[in-house]
């Protein structure tokens, strides 16, 4: 990480100064942070209700912009402390490295390396027998692992963040949302009624004006009923278990990610947890009838403890503390938009409240996506909304968060269908390799969250370009890989100069040139970036702010990095920021060519020509162009970026 640009300062560099008080952006009580004596801010940019995975994603990402006033609501009150979800994808773990805390949860969590696969032992069918054993992500996938850790230690990894942002940004506990209205073309159109529910103030109502409103208030939201959206689909029919156990048992894999398909007793997914003994056991119960609720079957964790002992067999489990459980019913259900606007939006509306995670898709847990999807929905519209309020962006940009995630949780939801029936499925005793293993070596990439692919839109080009980097693929996240980075050596991933910050990114892959050269591509695309009218970042960047401050521009060569120096690139590659004009040195990178992991191999990248590639701010790629493309490199941000008035 980079800090002392603008001075030295001691300390926690994570920590980043706070912002000053004074800097109330027209509220109507002053307060910074929405904590002081218990009255909040009651107009803010961005009201979130709900401090659940995808609440806690958009509070994280909103925090760390001084001139956007945020407030997050929850009801419970205080921060959540166990259950619920706990399974953490590559994808997300990705994502978590643009926060800053991947490395924490690396430490800490479970790393899924092996999934096992259990089934009646033809031989004896009441006994159980492993079928078969899988590497659970495959080689290349990803850079991060595949973890298993609760969703309440995700949650205070965000609420760090929110600390030592800028803004302090804390959740105002037990604060119930109401109901809104809204009134449109005014400044704070939306108008949100919250019940107090501490002792303290029990009974008071609080309003709040706000510009937009998220609900992340969950699978019941009254968000999403308040702008007249239901969620539509399966109704549930199968009951399942879940129990997060201290045990002791004889089961040889209880240390492995395992499924257990029994000959009649049902289904068992096993999933170790942090910590080296904590266990968690889904059980699947049983089918509900048309009419019947799983809260009227009256299920008890004895139950769930003697239906996974029946599947265990012959192995003993001996449950010795149940730290939480709970019983659901699966339900494949989804909301025709996340968003207040019709989907035919004739009258070219843009959306004011927003509903993203739980609260707009439901599926079952198993699959572990759940607490995944939710937060790549808050990263989705995060940076969205953190453009627009800055006035860096057309409103319209807002449009593209329903279009863009609605199609993924559609996907989710038709794997989740899918997934719950191979599960459940009795097993073939004929068959070798169980339906079940088949199914999930099959979708490795859709579980590990990387096969989602944004369709040709304002943010993503059409493939034209594809074949200068068949291993970037446009619409699909930057699959990272390892560079040196030129001044100091260092061996990095690309990928982690990807930070949570809402900046676009342009990575400039040099063609099989001298990059030192006045005349090469990577110079004549530096000269047209920092002289030409048309370029992004003279239209973009605001007088007199670094160059990076929108758009991040960096250089990757061929070369190894010892034949190379910074000072002898185009000048974009060694830029002066801040207030003394400090070089950033960690704009070039080379190939690693020591290890075998070129880039440029890893991604397929022609050689001959290099190739530009644009990365939105949630790590997506948004297009990929010949070095000197600058007409379709313009026109990109020209579709919805604004110029500020004092651009030169
Ligand atoms: P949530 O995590 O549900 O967060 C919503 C938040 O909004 C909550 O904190 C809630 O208190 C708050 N809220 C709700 N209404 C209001 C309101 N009116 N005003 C203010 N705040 C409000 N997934 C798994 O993978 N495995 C599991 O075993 C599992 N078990 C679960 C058990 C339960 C009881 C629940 C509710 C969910 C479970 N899930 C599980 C699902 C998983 O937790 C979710 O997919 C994930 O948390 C979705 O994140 P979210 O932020 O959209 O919603």
């Amino acid at each position: 990480m980079q800090f002392h640009l603008n001075g030295f300062r001691p300390g926690d560099p994570h920590l980043h100064p706070a912002k000053p008080p004074e800097q109330t952006d027209g509220r109507a009580d002053g307060q910074a942070d929405g904590q002081a004596d218990g009255q909040a801010a009651s107009h803010v940019d961005v009201l979130i209700v709900g401090s659940g995975p995808a609440g806690l994603t958009l509070a994280a990402q909103l925090a760390a912009f001084p001139d956007i006033v945020t407030r997050i609501v929850e009801q419970k009150p205080g921060p959540m402390e166990k259950g619920q979800a706990d399974g953490v994808s590559c994808r997300s773990m990705e994502m978590f490295e643009a926060f800053g805390f991947a490395h924490r949860v690396k430490e800490e969590a479970y790393w899924v390396n092996e999934t096992t696969f259990w089934k009646p032992d033809p031989s004896q069918p009441s006994h159980i027998h492993r079928a078969g054993r899988v590497q659970d992500v495959a080689d290349g996938l990803s850079e991060m692992p595949h973890v298993i850790l609760n969703q309440a230690r995700v949650h205070d990894m965000y609420l760090d963040v929110m600390k030592r942002a800028p803004t302090r940004l804390e959740p105002d506990y037990s604060r119930q949302f109401m109901d809104l209205t809204i009134e449109p073309g005014t400044d704070y159109p939306v108008t949100v009624r919250l019940a107090r529910t501490d002792a303290a103030h029990d009974g008071e109502v609080e309003a709040i004006q706000a510009r937009y409103v998220v609900g992340c208030d969950g699978a019941r939201s009254a968000v999403r009923q308040s702008i007249g959206l239901s969620l539509k689909g399966d109704s549930a029919n199968k009951a399942w278990g879940v129990m997060d156990i201290l045990a002791v048992t004889d089961f040889p894999d209880f240390r492995q990610k395992t499924l257990i398909q029994s000959a009649d007793t049902g289904t068992i997914l096993i999933i170790p947890r942090e910590g080296g003994y904590l266990a968690r056991l889904y059980v699947e119960m049983e089918t509900l009838g048309e009419d019947e609720r799983v809260r009227n079957k009256n299920i008890s964790v004895e139950d769930l403890i003697s239906a996974a002992q029946h599947v265990f067999h012959p192995y003993n489990l001996e449950v010795k503390d149940v730290v939480w459980w709970s019983v659901y019913e699966i339900g494949q259900r989804l909301t025709d938009q996340f968003d207040n606007v019709s989907p035919l939006n004739l009258e070219g509306d843009v959306p004011c409240v927003f509903i993203a995670g739980d609260a707009c898709h439901t599926h079952s847990p198993k699959a572990g996506q759940g607490m995944n999807v939710s937060m790549g929905d808050g990263f989705n519209l995060g940076w969205k909304l953190a453009m627009v309020l800055q006035g860096r962006a057309h409103a319209n940009l807002l449009c593209s968060y329903s279009a863009e995630r609605h199609g993924v949780a559609q996907t989710l939801i038709e794997f989740d269908q899918e997934w719950a029936r191979v599960i459940s499925e009795r097993s073939d005793d004929r068959d070798d390799t169980p339906q079940f293993q088949k199914y999930f070596i099959e979708h490795g990439r859709y579980t590990a969250g990387v096969s989602v692919k944004y369709t040709p839109s304002l943010l993503t080009g059409n493939d034209q370009w594809q074949l200068l980097a068949p291993g970037f693929t446009i619409g699909m996240r930057f699959h990272s890989a390892p560079v040196i980075r030129l001044a100091d050596a260092k061996p990095m991933h690309l990928g982690h100069t990807l930070k949570a910050d809402a900046r676009w990114h342009l990575f400039a892959f040099a063609a099989d040139e001298d990059p030192s050269a006045h005349d090469c591509r990577l110079a004549r695309l530096v000269d047209f970036l920092e002289n030409d009218p048309g370029s992004p970042l003279r239209r973009y960047t605001p007088l007199g702010a670094d160059c990076d401050t929108v758009i991040d521009f960096r250089a990757i060569m061929q070369q190894g990095f010892r034949t190379l120096q910074v000072s002898d690139l185009p000048k974009l590659c060694w830029p002066q920021k801040g207030r003394f004009g400090l070089v950033d040195y960690e704009k070039a990178f080379c190939a690693d060519q020591r290890s075998g992991t070129d880039i440029f191999d890893m991604r397929q990248i022609d050689r001959q020509h290099g190739c530009l590639i644009i990365v939105r701010p949630d790590q997506y790629v948004a297009d990929i162009m010949p070095l000197d493309a600058f007409e379709r490199l313009s026109a990109f941000f020209d579709g919805f970026l604004l110029p500020t008035s004092t651009n030169g």
